[in-house]
């Protein structure tokens, strides 16, 4: 699948859910309205949806959310769409979590094929990882990462940078990570859907994370391209940071990815509301032409780039990352 500007799409993020056992401040407010049901597609309609990017050129699917391991039986879904990991037509199948059910999953994944995963967490500290997440606990997180080492699996932590809850803290949770032989990415706050917080005041420039991980350790460009939006570093330890800066366009040039919601509906990029219904076309029939047709005519039109603002105080896009997932 080649984009108008002749960008190759070989990335699908697949949300499952866009339901969650957490509250993140920065992702949804307290009381967060969830899409319809009767709108949110089978564990049946999802394979064959995947599997219809899969034919069509997709390599590599990342299952997220809301929170990927809340939907019931999602193990079904994982489990069968690793038949394309065994066929060699998917090159991986990856999942973000927030890694609250890990324990439970860890050991099923890495027997489905899943091989690398990334795990969303912002701060060690028990009490403030309960209140950024609205109720989280920490170590029912950290229990689910070495759980999922001991199976084999690989970890990136993922922490979102926020001014007020640990802008001080992001060297520690980096060299934490380190001596667990994971990554750490850091990520800029978007502006996507309300949330209670201002964002001008949730918002961290990299810039400045990279500052601090400067005074500790002298950090080395890498070189890794994975069509997104970060960039890597090499500490003289031996560590790696990632830099998720969304709020550049520096690399919508690059941009191999698409992104399905739950209930059917493709995002062609993140920071816009281009999209495509998936859903009418996979159930007016049981045959994959309509689909095949319908996922073909929205690559055509995939955005050229996203426009992300700060300065404005309304969301730049009104969906929350929940929908879609990272
Ligand atoms: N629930 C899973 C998790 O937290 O990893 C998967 C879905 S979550 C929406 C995916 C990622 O998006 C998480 O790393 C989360 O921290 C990040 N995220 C959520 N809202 C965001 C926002 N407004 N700006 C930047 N990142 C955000
Ligand atoms: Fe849930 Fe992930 Fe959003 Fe936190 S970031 S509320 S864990 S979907």
């Amino acid at each position: 699948m080649i984009d108008r500007f002749g960008r190759s799409i070989s990335y699908l993020r697949l949300s499952v859910t866009d339901r969650c056992d957490l509250r993140c401040t920065y992702c949804m407010p307290q009381r967060m309205r969830f899409l319809p049901k009767p709108e949110v597609l089978s564990l049946d309609e999802l394979d064959r949806v995947a599997s219809a990017f899969i034919r069509l050129g997709v390599r590599k699917l990342r299952l997220t959310g809301g929170e990927p391991l809340v939907r019931r039986d999602v193990m079904v879904l994982v489990e069968r769409l690793g038949r394309h990991l065994a066929s060699g037509a998917l090159d991986e199948l990856t999942m973000t979590t927030n890694g609250t059910r890990l324990t439970e999953f860890a050991p099923a994944l890495a027997g489905a094929g899943v091989r690398r995963i990334n795990v969303s967490l912002d701060h060690l500290d028990p009490a403030t990882y309960a209140r950024i997440t609205r109720g989280g606990d920490v170590g029912q997180v950290i229990a689910g990462i070495d759980a999922a080492m001991a199976a084999g699996i690989s970890i990136k932590l993922n922490a979102v940078a926020l001014r007020d809850d640990n802008a001080d803290h992001l060297v520690e949770l980096a060299q934490w990570a380190h001596a667990r032989g994971a990554e750490l990415s850091v990520i800029e706050v978007m502006p996507l859907g309300a949330v209670e917080a201002n964002r001008i005041d949730q918002y961290l420039p990299l810039t400045e994370v990279r500052a601090k991980f400067a005074e500790r350790w002298t950090l080395t460009d890498m070189v890794r391209s994975t069509g997104g939006p970060a960039r890597y570093v090499r500490t003289n330890e031996g560590g790696t940071i990632g830099f998720i800066t969304p709020l550049t366009h520096n690399f919508c040039g690059g941009c191999n990815r698409v992104r399905l919601d739950c209930t059917g509906q493709l995002f062609l990029c993140l920071g816009n509301d281009a999209d495509a219904d998936l859903r009418a076309p996979l159930r007016a029939s049981d045959d994959d032409a309509l689909l095949d047709a319908a996922i073909a005519e929205a690559i055509t039109r995939k955005p050229e780039k996203h426009f992300f603002d700060h300065g404005v105080k309304a969301p730049a896009v009104a969906r929350h990352m929940s929908r879609t997932g990272g």
